[in-house]
């Protein structure tokens, strides 16, 4: 069965045809390690992680590469403003140096990787930081400058987008429309509004600076994306997705700097999925007021639970956040484990061509675009099936390789949950009934029902 994948490039589905038989290169613009990721940003991350696993599950080996912006992002997309880590020192009180720098973007870093890990993300095959490759993107930039794409200011080096023809292909935007200071604050030595710089120079208060041949200073922001994933998919290839808030200004000037330096179509699909929305408003970091995993995990919910109810709006489509959805979609995560649980000790026979049945009706789901909420919608109506037990856990298990929610393993509860059922535990061990009957009581207010058994304590979800 082919892959269908809505590409933003056309604004069509069009049928998925890899540049190589049996790989897939795929990108993914990664984070911007000046904060802690929302959980906003990690519904993008988590269509980026079904993607691959869609492709996996189709039997491509695919190379996800991802890139850490850890210097050149400024507070603006149009290149003015403050460099967004340097901006987090500042009102940190942090003493500036390329250390803390470092330091700080090594910290947050990690702890999108650790969040990512809770939620069942898989590690994209080659994680690149923009400050470690900086001589690529140097080269880079003269490839694009050889090909007269380019013209200096005293800021540094500007791409004249209105050179590049193939400028509003992407997002469809109308450049004649365009006026100057819509996008970019007046700078009299600008071209075209949409001009961006592909080198920042003469700044001397930004930390981190670098030789080039256009002055000591650091790379715009697009560039990183470009110069990295040619360095490790080549010149050109399958696959790039991202938010939807990237389609008009980072991607749109990823594609005209990548195609002016090669020469050629640089990526075949472009995929892009929509925002998590906050009281209709989107979910940002600038703005403030955002949810992480960790608040997620104080409300004593599990991240897969978010996992699930990400996986329950398409991925084109707009999914309003509220406690109350997020609570209901425990509930449902919860029944649905439960439901399994019960089917690994139901009997029946075996049914192999309904089994074969519902397996095609999932992969029809799954590459008609991505739909997630039919394919979970399958797995629902096949537990209540005739199949046998061991079908069902067979069939569950395979489609886990695409949901990502631990299924087939024993219930999940919530960290904290976890914590309270080791400290009764320890309190048990202690002789300190009191104590123990005081975590059950707790425990039965997250839903966790506790049995102390001859063969030792077992829980289950109410
Ligand atoms: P950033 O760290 O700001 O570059 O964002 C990382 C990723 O999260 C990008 O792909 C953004 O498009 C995406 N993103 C940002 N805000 C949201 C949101 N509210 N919902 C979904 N994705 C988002
Ligand atoms: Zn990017």
């Amino acid at each position: 069965m082919e892959i269908q994948l809505f590409n933003t490039m056309g604004r069509q589905k069009e049928i998925f045809r890899p540049i190589h038989e049996d790989h897939v290169g795929m990108y993914a613009c990664g984070p911007t390690v000046y904060d802690y990721q929302h959980i906003g940003n990690m519904r993008t991350y988590i269509f980026e992680d079904i993607l691959r696993r869609i492709l996996e599950y189709n039997g491509y080996s695919v190379k996800h590469v991802m890139n850490v912006t850890d210097v050149g992002h400024l507070t603006s997309d149009a290149d003015v403003g403050e460099d967004k880590l340097m901006k987090k020192i500042r009102e940190s009180g942090l003493s500036p140096s390329v250390e803390t720098m470092m330091k700080l973007a090594q910290k947050y870093e990690d702890r999108f990787f650790e969040d990512c890990a809770k939620l069942n993300i898989l590690k994209p095959t080659i994680v690149c930081k923009a400050s470690e490759h900086v001589p690529e993107m140097i080269q880079f930039i003269k490839r694009i400058e050889s090909n007269e794409y380019t013209y200096p200011t005293s800021v540094g080096l500007i791409f004249n987008s209105r050179k590049y023809t193939h400028y509003s292909a992407l997002a469809k935007l109308n450049l004649d429309k365009q006026k100057a200071g819509a996008r970019v604050k007046v700078d009299p030595e600008r071209r075209n509004p949409s001009d961006f710089a592909l080198w920042v120079s003469n700044q001397p208060s930004h930390l981190m600076q670098w030789e080039s041949p256009w002055g000591r200073g650091f790379p715009g922001w697009h560039i990183e994306c470009s110069a990295m994933s040619i360095k490790y998919l080549g010149d050109h290839f399958d696959i790039h997705a991202g938010g939807i808030d990237h389609i008009p200004v980072h991607h749109t000037n990823e594609v005209a700097q990548s195609e002016s330096a090669t020469g050629k179509k640089w990526v075949n699909y472009w995929l892009h999925g929509e925002f998590l929305v906050l009281d209709k408003e989107k979910m940002s970091k600038s703005a403030g007021g955002f949810i992480t995993l960790e608040n997620v995990v104080k409300q004593k919910i599990h991240p897969l639970a978010y996992r699930y109810m990400c996986l329950t709006a398409h991925y084109r489509s707009t999914l309003s956040f509220s406690w109350d959805n997020l609570k209901m979609a425990q509930k449902a995560y919860n029944s649905l484990k439960n439901r399994i649980e019960l089917a690994k000790h139901e009997e029946g026979s075996a049914n192999p061509t309904l089994k074969e049945e519902i397996a095609t009706e999932f992969l029809n789901h799954i590459n008609n675009d991505m739909n997630l909420p039919q394919a979970l919608g399958v797995v629902w109506t096949m537990l209540k099936s005739d199949l046998s037990g061991v079908e069902k856990i067979s069939l569950v298990s395979k489609f886990d390789g695409v949901l990502g929610l631990n299924l087939i393993e024993e219930n999940t509860i919530s960290i904290e949950a976890e914590q309270l059922i080791k400290d009764r535990e320890n309190a048990r061990k202690n002789k300190d009934w009191e104590r123990s009957d005081f975590i059950r009581d707790q425990l039965l207010k997250l839903g966790i029902v506790i049995e102390d058994t001859p063969n030792g304590t077992r829980w289950k979800t109410k």
